[in-house]
């Protein structure tokens, strides 16, 4: 058996894992690789991914995210006709985050020309969008839904099983049991694992005792999380300054995921007495389809969500949720001078309507803003992390009066606690274990970890397009 480490080595986006057995193929994963020029090259490198891709015989899919999902469309292009198997709420985010990756690709070439044109300068040179909207909307044709606990036979010789992994709704770790070549073989995926207690999905399930071959994602293998309660008295605090000045908060927010995380927070802490009744806006049609989708997978949310659900529609006065469809809406909101709570996407305020939001109430100093995910070096909210006092949007000079918060605790993944209580799960240690998705500094501070603190021996921090033979 041979593994192929296409992405996802030392650093943590571009997930794609190639497993060749005697008897199959497959790939664990096809996702694009994310976050400034570099990337981009990645991903033009990966275009024909080294190898002939018809030769796979399935993939199998974590989680939604693009950093995990965002090449599939381009696998499909070159020829990839058989299954994906993703859960049925990954099938339900990918129907919309595919052809959204699609979009926001050709705006930018199309943006590139103008650019170029306008310049004067010639055309060439101009990246291509790795693939078209009607492309991504082709692949989606190939999903297979698989549910977590089923086994799912997809070659001979080969049985999965889907396990939550309580990162996104939807996401799964995956247990790939292979019977052939004499002896059988338990490969352990984790993809991406989220932390347990915390609100909206359930915790991620118990691993299992034993694995010949495990990967573990190490996001923050090199950090631990604020708590929840140290979170909750940070929101508080931002919301009842801003309340007290007569400003708006603007939270930027990831579309799926950490959109329904705050809304869960925010209600939670109504319901608690701890916050006055609110009116909270979700402006990004993205966070709109991802709330209306985790609405419609209620089976997948943890007992303290459901109930607040039901609470939340008994007292619709407590906290008002306008979901904000259409741009006229959107840019009413602008005439909004106090009192709301606006949470917007792209969650790095990079892209979409938060821009405009930014635009309106940053200058203003009776606002906040409340950055409450990860901001990635050289993106506006990074800038505004930084403590920048003038940020430029849409080509304007916008000085930076408005308070801004950043709040530490809430996040997807689980952090080096979280992680190696999940691996305690394992009665003794995988045959080989292989720390992969986090930049060089976390994935190496978390095998030190596994080796110190598990005992185990025999991890390793594969190279990008290492392959290894076992
Ligand atoms: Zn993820």
């Amino acid at each position: 058996m041979r593994l192929t480490f296409l992405g996802a080595a030392g650093e943590v986006t571009g997930s794609c894992t190639l497993v060749e057995t005697g008897d199959s193929r497959f790939l664990v994963d096809c996702g694009m690789f994310q976050g400034g020029p570099e990337a981009r090259q990645k991903n033009q490198r990966a275009l024909d991914f080294g190898f002939d891709v018809r030769q796979i015989d399935f993939v199998l899919l974590t989680h939604a995210h693009i950093d995990h999902s965002g090449l599939l469309p381009r696998l499909t292009m070159l020829g990839y006709k058989g299954p994906i198997y993703a859960t049925p709420a990954s099938i339900a985010l990918l129907e919309v985050l595919l052809p959204d990756s699609a979009h926001i690709q050709e705006k930018e070439a199309e943006w590139q020309l103008r650019h170029r044109r306008r310049r004067g300068k010639n055309e060439r040179g101009i990246p291509a969008p790795l693939y078209s909207v009607a492309q991504a909307l082709a692949t989606l044709s190939q999903l297979r839904s698989v549910r977590y606990g089923v086994e799912l036979v997809p070659a001979d010789g080969v049985r999965v099983r889907f396990h939550d992994a309580g990162h996104i709704l939807g996401s799964a770790w995956l247990e790939v049991n292979l019977g052939g070549e004499g002896r059988p073989r338990r490969l352990i995926f984790s993809g991406d694992l989220g932390m347990s207690d915390r609100p909206v999905l359930c915790d991620p399930e118990k691993v299992v005792p034993t694995a010949d071959v495990l990967l573990i994602e190490s996001t923050y293998g090199n950090r631990l999380h604020r708590s929840l309660p140290e979170t909750e008295e940070e929101i508080i605090g931002a919301i009842e300054r801003t309340r007290a000045a007569s400003g708006n908060l603007i939270i930027p927010a990831f579309a799926v995921g950490r959109t329904q995380e705050m809304l869960y927070t925010l209600a939670d802490l109504v319901r608690r007495k701890r916050l006055s009744p609110l009116k909270v806006y979700v402006d990004s049609p993205m966070a709109n389809s991802a709330t209306r989708i985790t609405l419609d997978h209620q089976e997948l949310l943890d007992p303290e969500t459901r109930e607040l659900i039901a609470w939340q529609q008994a007292h619709p006065a407590q906290m008002k949720v306008e979901f904000v469809a259409d741009v006229e809406a959107s840019k009413a909101l602008n005439e909004v001078r106090h009192g709301a709570v606006i949470i917007s996407a792209s969650g790095m305020c990079e892209a979409g309507r938060i821009k405009y939001h930014l635009r309106e109430n940053l200058p203003r100093s009776e606002c906040s803003v409340l950055i409450t995910g990860f901001q990635a070096a050289g993106t506006l909210g990074r800038r505004l992390v930084d403590g920048a006092r003038l940020v430029h949007i849409f080509s304007q000079a916008v000085p930076v009066r408005a308070r801004i918060y950043t709040v530490g605790g809430l996040s997807a993944h689980a952090d080096q606690a979280a992680l190696l209580n999940w691996l305690h799960g394992f009665h003794k240690a995988p045959g080989r274990t292989f720390v992969v998705h986090g930049e060089p500094g976390a994935s190496a501070a978390f095998k030190r970890a596994i080796e110190e603190q598990l005992g185990w021996s025999a991890v390793h921090l594969p190279l990008p397009g290492e392959s290894v033979s076992l």
